[in-house]
């Protein structure tokens, strides 16, 4: 039985760990776009407490790999899927074929239409490589114009200023994505991220990103009022998008993400998600639904994997999707938890 696995994050690395535990002759691949071995990509604000190097963030040893008999093929991507064949078509052209697949892509961050131009005066953060331009960029006690301001940034947000830099947050209705907030309590919860040291500019349309020209700051943010907000580094956190396209003529459901049952699996033959990547069928809402959280993603590669091995076990959330107000006046989400 050959399974392949696309996508090295935690949803798939937890998936191949449990195909394992669970059928020991197997062979397992998986496939990743990143250059890296598994590492944990919440932790990466750290790199703002000195800790720079990659080998610090790995979730596994290096030896992890061939101990359990799983082959990793890291800086590859795939491009396409071929239900018909059973196989997966890599962006150098080999094809992989399958008897089982999963898929584990994630997603990347959003960034708005209007914005993509501005795309190279902006660092997103994303991963390790990107995580070190930001640290490279940002001098000490500098300013991060951080716009949107999803969870994940918020997060980031609350390290940056632990470590003496100053965060601007340019808000707007991506703010405390994917939570959502009402718009009576909106004050409150903008008042609250005041209370935990960031500056929050709200109401205000962007026109454009700009490069100082070597003058520092390095960078400016112009809204279409004329007003210039200047900082080191422009970040965007307006979300992810899940990471579809290249199965895009797969034949497969999607709407946003892959659209998969309560058993993760995927209207293909063989074929189940679990991840960022993947919308599931929930009964309660009679609706699809996004869960995200570390734990939430990694019980979906649990429950997947276990599927593709002979139960029929339904996925359900562990992780409280409420954004809290505390009583101390700042904001916590479950979203910044793992394990
Ligand atoms: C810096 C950072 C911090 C985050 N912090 C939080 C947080 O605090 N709380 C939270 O809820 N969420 C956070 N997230 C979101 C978080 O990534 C996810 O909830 C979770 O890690 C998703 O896991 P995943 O396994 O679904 O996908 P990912 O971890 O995104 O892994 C996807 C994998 O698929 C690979 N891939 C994608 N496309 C292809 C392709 N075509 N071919 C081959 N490989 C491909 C990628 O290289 C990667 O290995 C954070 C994300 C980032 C980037």
């Amino acid at each position: 039985m050959q399974r392949i696995i696309i996508g090295n994050g935690i949803a798939g690395s937890h998936a191949a760990a449990v195909l394992r535990r669970r059928d020991p002759d197997c062979q397992i691949t998986i496939v990743s776009a990143g250059a890296l071995l598994f590492y944990n990509r919440y932790d990466l604000p750290d790199v703002f407490r000195g800790r720079g190097d990659w080998v610090d963030y790995l979730v596994y040893p290096p030896s992890y790999y061939d101990e359990q008999n799983i082959k990793l093929r890291r800086k590859t991507l795939v491009k396409d899927v071929d239900p018909n064949k059973r196989t997966i078509c890599l962006s150098h052209r080999e094809a992989l074929s399958y008897d089982q697949l999963l898929v584990a892509t994630g997603g990347t961050g959003y960034i708005p239409e209007r914005l993509l131009e501005y795309s190279d005066s902006m660092i997103s953060f994303n991963n390790y490589r990107l995580a070190m331009m930001v640290r490279k960029a940002l001098p000490d006690g500098g300013v991060v114009i951080m716009l949107g301001g999803d969870v994940l940034g918020l997060d980031l947000a609350r390290t940056l200023i632990e470590t003496g830099h100053s965060v601007v947050l340019v808000a707007g209705d991506r703010t405390f994505w994917p939570h959502e907030i009402d718009a009576d309590d909106r004050p409150r919860y903008l008042e609250a991220l005041r209370r935990m040291g960031l500056e929050v500019v709200d109401g205000r349309r962007i026109d454009r990103v700009e490069s100082s020209h070597g003058k520092r700051p390095a960078r400016q943010v112009i809204f279409e009022d004329g007003e210039v907000l200047k900082g080191d580094v422009v970040m965007p956190f307006y979300g992810l998008t899940p990471s579809v396209d290249f199965m895009s003529s797969a034949g497969i459901d999607i709407e946003r993400g892959i659209l998969v049952n309560p058993q993760l699996k995927t209207t293909g033959d063989d074929i189940w998600a679990a991840g960022d990547v993947c919308q599931i069928w929930s009964p309660q809402q009679n609706a699809y639904h996004f869960y995200y959280g570390w734990k939430n993603v990694k019980m979906m590669g649990e429950v997947a994997a276990r599927n593709m091995t002979g139960d029929e076990v339904p996925f359900s959330a562990t992780v409280d999707e409420q954004i809290q107000l505390q009583e101390d006046g700042t904001i916590y989400s479950p979203f910044w938890e793992y394990d």
